[in-house]
Parts: structure tokens; sequence; C-alpha cells
């Protein structure tokens, strides 16, 4: 079943509010993925970011988040008519809880070569033999989405780069200064 969906002229602006949520999330030393909750009838329900490290919580990714803050404003544990935006590919758990919340489509940013679940790595958004299907729109404002996560983890790199020089320089001086006192002392 191919139930995948066009864009909409209100999906730009969706995404952007769900990557400011990702710039947030990076701000906050997190893998910047950003989500919105938008209504069936155009209201946004919620927003999320991604904080597993900070929540200590592996299930904390942003759809989670946003998920858990919409059902929670509507006072309802499904959503019918929903759609969620997010800036990178929906993995398995975050596509399992959408089809849990009954959305109705879902809009992602960049694709996830390694744990999406909306085409990349699985397809778990049409699968008939489950109870419910959720449409699926991909690679809206993808390049934004993709240079800011590429940013995060080559800064990322560097700065474990740079702590791993420091703390080899910090254990060299004292190796250096007592080669380098027995050496003057002869
Ligand atoms: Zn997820």
């Amino acid at each position: 079943m191919d139930i995948v969906s066009p864009l909409l002229p209100s999906d730009v602006a969706w995404m952007r509010l769900a990557l400011h949520q990702a710039d947030l999330a990076a701000r906050a030393g997190e893998v910047p993925v950003g989500a919105v909750v938008v209504s069936a009838n155009g209201v946004c329900l919620a927003v999320g970011r991604n904080c597993p490290v900070a929540a200590h919580d592996p299930t904390a990714h942003a759809e989670i988040q946003a998920l858990r803050r919409a059902c929670a404003h509507e006072r309802n544990y499904r959503l019918p008519g929903a759609t969620l935006f997010v800036t990178l590919e929906p993995c398995m758990m975050c596509l399992g809880a959408m089809l849990q919340a009954r959305l109705a489509r879902v809009v992602y940013s960049a694709a996830d070569p390694k744990t999406g679940a909306c085409g990349s790595v699985l397809t778990l958004a049409n699968q008939l033999h489950l109870n419910h299907q959720t449409a699926v729109t991909g690679g809206v404002l993808a390049d934004l989405s993709s240079t800011m996560l590429q940013r995060f983890f080559q800064e990322r790199r560097a700065s474990r780069r740079a702590e791993r020089d420091r703390r080899r320089q910090g254990t060299q001086p004292m190796e250096s200064t007592g080669s380098a006192g027995g050496s003057g002392d002869a």
C-alpha cells in the first residue's frame, strides 16, 4: 500500500517550528531533532525536542515528547486526524507510538539511513496487517535538518578530540618534567 502523502502548503512552516526545537536540543548538547504535533484543524497541540541524555531516558525522542504533551493537552491517548512533523525520519519506536496514537500523517525532514522506519531501514507506516496506517511525507527542508545534524556531529567529534588531546597533554608534563629533571641532574 502506497500512502505517500503530497506536500501541503503549511508543511514548510510547521517544519521550521520543528527545526527550531531541533536547534534548542543541539544547544542543550542533545542530537538535534525537533517535533511538532498539529491537530486535524491545523492547531499546534505541542512541540518536543530530543532529550534522552539529560532525561536518562532512551524513549525521550522528540516525537515521544511531543506526542505525550499533545495527548495531555487533548486529554486523550489518541489524536485522530493529527499530523506530526519531525526533523528526522522516525525510528520504529516513535512510529509505533504514532500508530498507537492513530495519527493521520507524519511529515519528516531528513532521512535516517541508520534507524529510519519510514522507508530507509524499515517501512512501518503502511503495513496493512497492522490495525492502523499513517500517511507519510518525507524530505521537507531536508537540507536544513541534515546540515544541523552534520554540524552537531562534527562539533561533537572535534570537542571529543580536543578533550582527548587535553588529557594526553595533561599527563605528559609530569613525565617530561621527570625525565628533564633526571637528565638535568645527570
Ligand atoms: Zn524515535
